[in-house]
Order: C-alpha cells, then structure tokens, then sequence
C-alpha cells in the first residue's frame, strides 16, 4: 500500500445516525480525494462489512472501526475504536450490550419528554429514522421533535431538551471509559480517545492513558487549531498515535453536523500505525 495520500478517520454511515449508507459514504470519500475512510459508527460494526466491500470495488482503504459511547463519571466520553477482531464473539456480545444501553436511555428520554408535556412515541423516533438501520439515538428523538413542531430545528431539540444538562437530557447508562478500553484491548484493536476537546476534561487524559488509550484524536472538526496544538504535544510526550477525521454524518435538515469529509484528517501513514498497532496487539493476546 503507497503511503502517500489523506485518511479520514471517523465517519458515520445509516448504520448509526448517518445520513448515508456505509458504500455511499465509501464512494463520497473517494469524491472528495481521500485515500482511506474509517466507519466508525456509534456502537455498531453493522456499517463496516459493506464499506468494506465496497471499499474493494472503489480502490479505497476502508479502516474498521467504531465509536464507542462511554461514561467517566458524568461525562460523557467517546472512545474510538480501530481494528478490532469482529469475529471475536464476546467483543460482539460486548457491543450489543452497550447498543442496547442506548436504547434505555431512548425510553428514559420519551419518559422525560413526557413529564414535560411533550408526547413522543418510540413510534414516532423511529419514523424520524425512517429508512435507517442500527442504532436510534438523540438525532433521531430530535428530528421528531422537529416533525412535531415543538423545536424549530436541531440545534434548539439539543439546546432546549437533548443536550448534556437541557431538560430531557438522559446520561447514557452504559460502559465506563475504563471497561471500554479494556474491552478494546481484549479484541485486540486499537483505542483513541475522541475528540476530547469537546469534554474539557483534559485533567482525565492521564488517566486514560494509565487505563490503556493508545492515540488521541488531536484533528477534529469541532476542535480550534489550539486544541490540535495541545493534542498533538500530548501524544508526543505520551507516545500515543496522532488522529483525526471529520465526524461525517451527512446533511441534516440543510445544515451539516460536524465536517464534510475530509475536512479533517490525518496523512495514509497513521492508517499503517493502527494496523501495525493492531496485529501487534492481537499476535500478543
Ligand atoms: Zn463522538
Ligand atoms: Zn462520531
């Protein structure tokens, strides 16, 4: 493989809260000149096998992966993961589990929604995905909020009711950031803490690196050029892979959420680090 070229790192397809299914965002990579694309869907490989393939087809570098949602007290933090062994049957009953989390905290959500006067039906979430597979999550609840007139868009669904500390906000009742590195490590996959920017929770990074973190995700859409600068310093003196990517979802209601693909990234060589990475993890387990 030439090492030469660019790789997006974190991209969402339908198989969580993605606007595109995993080959469309597969060939929109390829569009926009990059040279490989990771899936990393929000709890759920369900996306990766046909990116994959058609990665095959495209010519294109499709890095397996997810992004896991886990908890360090009452943050909410989320721990990419790349080239785990997804034939690894606890790794996979491990997933479904924190999948499921997901959707208790969708019920508690309803339910508070509910206390508050506001009548959304599962029903309803699951038309304002309609056409999705894999996980339902607060874009959703969000988009039939906006079906039913109570928020103008989906920038007031999370400020008024969704977002950490709105209203209707639900913790997610799922895997600490600990267990999930462990987990990470124990399908032999590589483990990046993402964005942790958006956390302002950098005091906890050392910790993470104790628990096992192997990268940062220094590059990404929402972080300024300091929160890169600052990343990247910390990777080099932790000795931890520098990443980045977009956080691609796609185009919801005419607004993009997060980047465009390839609009933040890393060079092809990162793509080799975590495969290395990754072999050396497995052939050592
Ligand atoms: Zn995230
Ligand atoms: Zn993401």
């Amino acid at each position: 493989m030439a090492i030469i070229g660019k790789a997006d790192l974190h991209a969402h397809t339908t198989a969580s809260d993605g606007m595109y299914p995993p080959a469309e965002v597969v060939r929109r990579a390829k569009l926009a000149g990059l040279s490989a694309i990771a899936i990393t869907d929000h709890d759920t490989i369900a996306g990766v096998q046909e990116a994959i393939a058609e990665g095959q087809r495209a010519g294109m570098t499709v890095v397996p992966g997810v992004e896991i949602s886990t908890v360090t007290g009452s943050a909410d933090i989320h721990v990419l993961a790349y080239y785990p062994d997804n034939a690894d049957p606890l790794w996979l009953e491990r997933l479904a589990w924190i999948g499921s989390a997901r959707d208790r905290r969708n019920e508690a959500i309803l339910h508070k929604l509910q206390e508050l006067g506001i009548g959304i039906a599962m029903e309803d979430v699951r038309e304002a995905a309609a056409g999705k597979k894999g996980s339902i999550g607060r874009p959703h609840i969000a988009g039939a909020l906006i079906r039913k007139g109570v928020v103008p868009d989906m920038k007031e669904a999370f400020a008024r009711y969704l977002g950490s500390g709105a209203a209707a906000y639900v913790q997610v009742q799922s895997v600490t950031t600990t267990e999930a590195l462990q987990w990470i490590r124990e399908a032999g996959g590589v483990s990046v803490i993402a964005h942790p920017g958006l956390y302002g929770r950098d005091e906890l990074l050392e910790q993470w690196v104790r628990e096992g973190a192997q990268g940062i995700e220094a590059y990404h859409s929402d972080h300024s050029a300091e929160d890169a600068d600052r990343y990247r310093a910390f990777a080099a003196s932790h000795e931890l892979i520098i990443t980045g990517g977009s956080d691609f979802h796609g185009e919801r209601e005419g607004e993009s959420y997060h980047g465009l693909l390839g609009s933040s990234g890393v060079e092809l060589f990162v793509v080799e680090q975590l495969r290395r990475m990754a072999v050396s993890l497995s052939s050592s387990s």
